[in-house]
């Protein structure tokens, strides 16, 4: 696939996601049984996580979204941003945060920090994709798809400068050989 500057190489296709996928429904089904859980996705990336995810759930649960913002480009700002938030009541409630990428963990400490203080009964995180190497969490990532390297994915959701969203596979963005061009 191409781009004026950048390529795309694939990097995990649209069936080794969906596989993936069905294996974490199963677990998130074992391990919230008759808890009756609130999905909590993380608009935008997620949304297609979300919906793969959701329907490999078996078990009762309840869903919603938050948007928040903390990405220009290839770079994490360091600041997140809540857009909009959740809808239902999350006291007492067991919560799983559904993301599409841990990278530098910014996002994942401030929704732990907003979502500790509604009183929720458990605040678990699922991401699809988590970067190696990233310490100093004080707090568990219970569910990871896949462990990948410090690179730049797009597609499945995931964007560069709001492009490629709509990719069903996972692709690296790598800048075009200008001796190429
Ligand atoms: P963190 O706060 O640095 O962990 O980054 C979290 C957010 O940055 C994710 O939810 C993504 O929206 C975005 N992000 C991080 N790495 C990538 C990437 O490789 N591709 C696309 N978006 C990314
Ligand atoms: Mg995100």
């Amino acid at each position: 696939m191409k781009n004026a500057n950048y390529d795309l190489k694939l990097f995990l296709s649209s069936k080794k996601i969906n596989s993936r996928i069905t294996e974490l429904g199963r677990i998130l089904s074992d391990d919230f049984i008759n808890r009756n859980p609130i999905f909590l996705g993380v608009m935008n990336g997620s949304f297609m996580f979300m919906s793969d995810l959701m329907k490999k759930i078996s078990i009762q649960c309840e869903i919603d979204f938050i948007k928040i913002h903390s990405y220009i480009g290839k770079k994490s700002t360091g600041k997140v941003r809540l857009l909009s938030e959740n809808t239902l009541d999350l006291e007492d409630r067991h919560v799983v945060i559904v993301e599409d990428i841990i990278d530098t963990g910014n996002t994942a400490k401030y929704l732990m920090d907003i979502f500790i203080a509604t009183n929720a009964k458990s605040i678990s995180i699922v991401t699809l994709l988590m970067k190696s190497g990233l310490t100093g969490l004080n707090f568990n990532i219970d569910y990871i798809g896949f462990e990948i390297a410090r690179e730049f994915v797009v597609g499945y959701g995931l964007d560069y400068n709001q492009k490629y969203r709509n990719l069903d596979s996972l692709y690296l963005l790598k800048k075009k050989n200008k001796l190429d061009i």
